[in-house]
């Protein structure tokens, strides 16, 4: 890949990542909001802990992400950015523009969603 390309993709990474941050934050503000009024009436309670899984559920996820992204970062210094890390294939640049922090081309990607989905 090309050092420009690479850095497009360096920027996009760090584009995301600034923003997962930013959502991690204010979903941590809510699960502690929510943890603070706890003492509603049982309306309130059954409303708050919903929302408070859902934050939960959303910030377990951006941190995945997170990972991924750190992930993606890293094989950018070593020069591995873009090669799949099941089959050592390329990964189609049309896929990383989608997605800057896969590290599996399709096929591989798709044969371990299914081994999780069985
Ligand atoms: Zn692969």
């Amino acid at each position: 890949m090309k050092q420009s390309d690479l850095n497009d993709f360096k920027k996009a990474l760090k584009r995301k990542r600034a923003m997962l941050m930013e959502t991690d934050k204010s979903l941590e503000q809510d699960i502690k909001k929510v943890t603070d009024i706890r003492h509603g009436d049982e309306a309130d309670i059954a409303e708050s802990s919903y929302e408070q899984e859902m934050s939960f559920y959303l910030k377990t996820r951006g941190q995945d992400e997170l990972r991924q992204i750190d992930e993606a970062m890293e094989r950018i210094e070593k020069g591995e950015y873009g090669v799949c890390d099941e089959c050592g294939g390329e990964i189609p640049r049309k896929r990383l523009e989608v997605q800057p922090y896969s590290l599996h081309c399709v096929d591989c990607q798709e044969k371990m969603e299914k081994k999780v989905a069985s």
